[in-house]
């Protein structure tokens, strides 16, 4: 019964962790999830990795119970000292496990932000790979610029490989100024980085067409958030039967290493630590600092 549940896509289960969790690079803290899986099928996905049929959907009955939890955690801190994350703000992430707007999430997710901003002075967070300025309403109040979201880029062509189910990418650049015009603070996650052969030449351009995309406004504001790609042979071995179109840039063994991570994702494999990925970070430093130059690192790894 449980299993045909998941594959409906929903289901009734409580929520039993109500607890946010420290995390220190997206956002400060992590709230407890309102969703785990995603209407989405990205082959990357480190979701996937920890559930043996797939990823699909489940959202919990309790968000009230998850909200009044995250509410008593943020009551608890003290005031904020400024860190990479934001300087003035606590800030948690609504969405760790799935995407915030895709459509049975959404709902939450506009529900998750009603209650931030009436309830605390936290902010809260999400990285979204779906487009679309009305999915977000126009921010009117007080409430301007208390929300951070998220914009997840990529070059498109690979997009267009490994994560097939999102939303094209110049949609997606597009939706950060509509957002940002309704009253969002919005940062770039450009979340996994994958080292194709042609990935300094697709960045450079990537980053040209979200220079000319974006208003002056939302240059005024942008950050970025970089993750070079994290893998995992399980699902490496699942990818092969669906997409193993994908797993051809993903997997490269050549010059990649195992890494036993402190979330407990097990063995995953990373670019290799010494002489692959300390010379891809210098290289997207560089190419983002002479495409972007207004766009700052929040972090990079
Ligand atoms: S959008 Fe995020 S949670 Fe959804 S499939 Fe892609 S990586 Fe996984």
């Amino acid at each position: 019964m449980y299993q045909a549940a998941k594959k409906r896509g929903r289901s009734d289960r409580v929520r039993k962790g109500l607890a946010p969790k420290p995390n220190g690079r997206s956002a400060d803290f992590i709230m407890a999830g309102f969703a785990t899986g995603c209407q989405l099928a990205c082959g990357y996905c480190y979701v996937a990795r920890h559930r043996a049929f797939g990823n699909p959907l489940e959202t919990y009955s309790n968000l009230d119970a998850i909200l009044a939890a995250t509410k008593r955690h943020w009551q608890r801190l003290p005031t904020k000292e400024p860190n990479q994350v934001d300087p003035k703000y606590w800030v948690y992430d609504i969405g760790e496990n799935t995407d915030c707007l895709t459509p049975a999430v959404r709902p939450l997710t506009l529900r998750t932000l009603d209650y931030f901003f009436a309830e605390t002075q936290a902010k809260p967070t999400f990285a979204t790979k779906v487009a679309g300025g009305a999915l977000l309403p126009e921010l009117t109040g007080p409430e301007r610029g208390m929300a951070r979201v998220r914009a997840s880029l990529m070059p498109a062509a690979l997009a267009r490989v490994v994560e097939a189910g999102t939303s094209p990418v110049p949609a997606r650049i597009a939706a950060v100024n509509e957002w940002v015009a309704r009253g969002y603070e919005v940062h770039l996650n450009f979340s996994p980085v994958v080292a194709t052969p042609t990935w300094e030449a697709d960045y450079a351009a990537l980053f040209g067409q979200i220079d000319r995309t974006l208003t002056a406004e939302a240059k005024a504001q942008v950050k970025a958030e970089v993750i070079f790609l994290t893998h995992h042979p399980r699902a490496h071995e699942l990818n092969l039967s669906w997409n193993p179109e994908a797993e051809a840039v993903l997997w490269d063994p050549a010059r990649q290493e195992g890494k036993t991570t402190h979330r407990g994702d097990g063995d995953v494999v990373r670019y290799r630590a010494f002489g692959v990925k300390n010379r891809l970070v210098e290289t997207f430093r560089r190419l983002l600092a002479d495409h972007l130059r207004y766009c700052p690192i929040r972090y990079i790894f």
